[in-house]
This record gives C-alpha cells, structure tokens and sequence, in this order.
C-alpha cells in the first residue's frame, strides 16, 4: 500500500500495535547467540511461524517480517549470500501466514547494512543504494504492505535506503532510529538532526527502536513528538541489556511494568507501539492491554 492507502487503513484506529523482539525471542526458543534470525528463516520456518503467530495472538496490527539482517552485507556473514531473494520472500511468506487472513498488515523490515560509509568507512553511497534497492525490491515482489528501514544510526545511510526504495516503489515506508547513546544515536546523531533531514523524505512515520534504556527512549520520543507532526513509530527495548558470564543478553522489564507505561507513550505522541529487543509476546499483550486500560 502507499502512504494515502496506509492513512485510509489507519482511520478507524488510534493507536497501532506493532510487534516485539525477532531475534531475542528466536534465542529463548534455541537460536544460538551470535546466529542470525534469517538462518532460521530458512532451517527453522516452523519457529519463525510460530513467533509472528504469537505476536498477531498478542494483538499486533502489523508484523515485522523477520528480515532485518537480510540485506546482502548481513547475509553473507551470516553464510546465506546466495539466499537474498529466498529468505526475504520467505519471511514475507510467514509472517503473512500468522496473519490467518485478519486486518494485520505486514511490514518489511530493513536493517542497516552493518558497514560503516565513507569516510569512516568503506561503504560508498552507491553500494549502500544498490544493497537496499535489492531487498527493498525482494521484499516488495514477496507483498509486504509497508516497509520500515529500522534501527538506523548514520543519516546518510538511512538516506539512501528510502532513496532507494523510492527509486523502485511509492509503498508507505517508515524510518527508524536506535538512539544506542541515550539521546544520540551511535553515530551522534540526534533527533532534531533525523527530523530535519526526513522533512524533504515523505517518510510516512518517524521512529525509535531499539537503543538504549527505556528512559532515554522516551525522552527521544518527546524530543520527538515536539519538532515533527509526522506520526512516531515507538519500539523501545524492554529495559537496557545485561550481558551474563556465557554471553546470554537479558532484558528485565517485566510484561506488565510495560504495559502499565503504555498509555504513557501514546500521551507523549506515539502512534504505532511495540516493543524491540527483549519484548515477548506476554509484553506485547501486557501494551495492548495498557493501552485500553
Ligand atoms: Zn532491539
């Protein structure tokens, strides 16, 4: 769908719930750590089916198909270079499978290609162009509704992913930012900088996911919610990540210490609600229950 088309579908909803976490929840049903989620896309359908099912259970309206890593750069360390095409059709596959036919809309989802852009790097704009070009165009012909380039940390290369998917496709595309420093982004970005520089995009949402702790995702979020009209896309984890002795991350936010927050984020102006890494399906449900509480 494109953006007048996602607006239209949004009428009759005030706030949308979107998924939680892919890859910590893949880890508590035996990824190993350290394996990327798409492997299991293609060893492991059966789980993957399971989780989008849990989430759309929980009471997600979109799901976010398990291909963040599925960009050519992330799947070639991940050994499944040859496989571009058949883990994102995949994933669209799956997650539209959980949908069992209810108005639950599947998003694609788009990692950051991992590499660093020049100069502090070798990735040159082109090649970052091309790479998201050819899984914005996978994951189209595999009939996502919407596409959300998430967890990005350097402008210039969120830039040319929504450049790219515009080269091929007016679908509703939504951009995300993990804000790993507290208020910056790893690449120091700050909010005010993603705004100013998404007002010449016609992104349809802004949004956070992912980063730090759940404090200083909100203050991101009200950052946020004061400098832009466009709608915001909040997918914060479920508290700051606790590594133990064999490498195992935790996250502890409780489901219903999220879920009492909710209501709290969609007063501050969030929009489309869920939850990244550490968000079960029992955090989700404990959202979608705060959030009609
Ligand atoms: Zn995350």
């Amino acid at each position: 769908m494109n953006t007048s088309e996602l607006n239209n579908w949004l009428q009759n909803k005030k706030t949308v719930i979107i998924d939680g976490a892919t890859g910590t929840n893949l880890q508590k049903m035996g990824l190993p750590i350290g394996a990327s989620p798409e492997t299991w896309v293609i060893n492991n359908p059966e789980a993957v089916l399971g989780l989008y099912t849990q989430f759309v259970d929980a009471g997600s309206n979109i799901i976010l198909s398990c291909t963040f890593g599925g960009n050519r750069i992330r799947l070639s360390h991940a050994g499944l270079e040859t496989k571009s095409q058949e883990v994102n059709q995949t994933a669209v596959t799956l997650a539209k499978q959980a949908t069992h036919g209810k108005d639950v809309l599947v998003a694609g989802s788009i990692g950051p290609t991992g590499e660093m852009m020049e100069p502090f790097g070798t990735l040159t704009e082109e090649a970052a162009f091309d790479i998201y070009k050819q899984q914005a165009q996978y994951l189209i012909d595999a009939g996502v509704d919407l596409l959300v380039v998430e967890t990005q940390y350097d402008l210039n290369e969120a830039l040319a992913a929504i450049r790219a998917v515009r080269s091929i496709s007016d679908i509703a595309l939504i951009c995300s930012f993990s804000y790993d420093r507290g208020t910056r982004t790893m690449m120091g970005l700050k909010p005010n900088q993603v705004v100013e520089a998404l007002k010449e995009t016609d992104v349809f949402a802004i949004g956070v996911n992912c980063g730090k702790s759940l404090e200083t995702n909100l203050q991101v979020l009200e950052t946020l919610s004061s400098i832009t009209d466009k709608p915001l896309w909040f997918k914060p984890n479920a508290g700051a990540p606790e590594t133990d002795e064999t490498g195992g991350v935790h996250y502890h936010i409780a489901p219903e210490d999220m879920g009492s927050q909710a209501k709290e984020w969609v007063t501050m102006g969030a929009r489309f609600v869920g939850g990244c890494c550490g968000t079960s399906p029992q955090h989700l449900a404990a959202i979608k229950q705060g959030i009609k509480g």
